[in-house]
């Protein structure tokens, strides 16, 4: 049998009957009667099984008690063209190998309906589902995409460090990271953690986000995008936050904030563009059985601009919604953060497209955004998405070394830590901006999945750190 290449069954779907071939994967389905066996084969090149038509006169009877769903095969045989519906071609078997059992009693994935919360539980094992090998496939895609877009325009893939002892966001929801013995943690003469003796002779922690090492990037080689692991030990249990996920980030000198807003632009569009060019087997599966309005909406995010306004504008438009008897489960005034139901409302409801908020009060924002001429607004920037809310957050950078310094002062953060990150506006200064796209929310958006822990293999929630 190994004398014949295996051929992957994306390939042979599309290949002329007539040919002998070699297929390997996994058993979806059997069925048939005593003259033939119908077995459904998938190896998770594409969402499609390859039949294998088996007349059981030329194999042992054994050897079909042995073919049940989840067990592995190498089938040889006749590519022919296809009686049944659904498929164009189909193996015609004369050798049929068994490489792995699988006990049916015991294997998680028996139940015809499995819930995706049921299948959280056994992650290990969901993969080999229909609806996570489209989602695994996308994944890819969606990663293959970004990195096509970034070096089209000749940015440059910047590591930054997971290990870090700076908390970008200042919101302080981050995992230590230590080699101290916890039982026997030591002290300095104050009575507080004597973190010399730590492994890096100082506090550290994972990374919220690489834009403070991205600035350094930007303000040297001009264009740079990360795209790595990223950490927060936020304990919100909502359907769009993970306390491990992976997140884009570009930073660019020389553009404003009107740059940056369109580069965001056109980025997203360019990879639900790509999505919908390269995954489309996937896309249909997930519309079908998940989500009717997936393929439409993704559609719908391309054709228009997207609609630019500024937070206090916003501010008005959900103000005046309340007076009109729009109910909200959190209060909005100026000054507040917009929860997810106010920004699904403005994209939704109110302007009916993707919408991009700009001239945030600085208070809810970070210490490094450009801090506008009013005196109270930063120039931040988030892309809202339907369904999502938001999928963007970022920034026109302030490029001042004196608004910097003071905005540091006035929040009271501890400039030790920043020195190296206050030298980029020392020393060459530059205009600049960025932004962080968050994977799995962009993936959310592309699978219709409703759960973030069903857009990445293995989820890390509060609580929740199997497999
Ligand atoms: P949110 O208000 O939704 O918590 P954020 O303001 O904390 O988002 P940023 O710090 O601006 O988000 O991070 C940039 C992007 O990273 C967000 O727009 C979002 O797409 C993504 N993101 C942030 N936190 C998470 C998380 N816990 N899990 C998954 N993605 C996240
Ligand atoms: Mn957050």
């Amino acid at each position: 049998m190994e004398t014949l290449k295996r051929t992957k069954i994306k390939a042979l779907l599309s290949e002329k009957p007539g040919i002998e071939v070699l297929a390997k994967g996994w058993v979806r389905t059997k069925r048939g009667n005593k003259q033939v066996k119908f077995i459904a084969l998938n190896d998770g090149s594409t969402i499609a099984n390859i039949q294998i038509v088996a007349n059981t006169e030329l194999f042992d009877e054994e050897l079909f008690k042995k073919i049940t769903t989840g067990a592995s095969l190498a089938v040889r045989g006749k590519l022919v063209e296809s009686m049944g519906s659904g498929q164009a071609v189909e193996i015609q078997a004369t050798d049929i190998q068994v490489l792995g059992e699988c006990d049916p009693m015991r294997f998680p994935l028996q139940k015809k309906d499995t819930t995706l919360e049921y299948l959280r539980s056994v992650a290990h094992m969901r993969l080999r589902t229909n609806t996570f090998g489209a989602v695994l496939r996308i994944r890819n895609q969606m990663a293959f995409a970004i990195h096509t877009f970034f070096n089209q325009k000749g940015f440059v893939y910047l590591h930054t460090p997971l290990i870090t002892e700076s908390d970008a966001e200042g919101a302080g929801d981050m995992f230590q990271v230590t080699t101290l013995d916890l039982k026997n943690i030591p002290l300095d003469k104050k009575g507080n953690v004597d973190f010399s003796k730590d492994f890096f002779g100082k506090k550290t922690s994972l990374t919220v986000s690489g834009q403070l090492e991205g600035e350094l990037g930007a303000t040297a080689v001009g264009e740079i995008y990360t795209f790595g692991p990223t950490f927060r030990a936020e304990n919100s249990n909502t359907p769009r936050h993970l306390a491990e996920f992976w997140m884009i980030e570009p930073e660019m000198a020389f553009y404003d904030i009107n740059d940056n807003m369109e580069l965001a632009e056109e980025f997203v569009k360019f990879l639900v563009q790509w999505a919908l060019d390269h995954c489309m087997e996937d896309l249909k599966f997930l519309n079908d059985k998940y989500d009717e309005g997936l393929i439409e909406r993704m559609q719908s995010v391309l054709g228009i601009p997207f609609q630019r306004v500024t937070y206090t504008e916003a501010v008005e438009i959900l103000e005046k919604a309340v007076a009109d008897g729009v109910k909200f489960e959190y209060p909005v005034h100026w000054g507040t953060d917009f929860q997810s139901e106010h920004e699904r409302y403005l994209v939704e409801k109110h302007f009916c497209k993707p919408v991009i908020l700009i001239d945030f009060p600085k208070d809810i924002k970070a210490f490094y955004m450009k801090q506008n001429e009013d005196g109270r607004t930063v120039r931040g920037m988030d892309v809202l998405f339907p369904k999502i809310g938001e999928i963007i957050g970022g920034s026109e950078r302030e490029a001042s070394l004196e608004k910097l310094e003071a905005r540091i002062e006035e929040l009271g953060m501890s400039r030790k830590n920043l020195e190296w990150y206050i030298d980029t506006r020392r020393y060459g200064s530059v205009p600049h901006s960025g932004f962080g796209l968050g994977f799995e929310r962009l993936l959310l958006f592309v699978t219709g999945m409703a759960n973030i822990r069903d857009v990445i293999p293995f989820p890390r929630t509060p609580k929740n750190a199997e497999f």
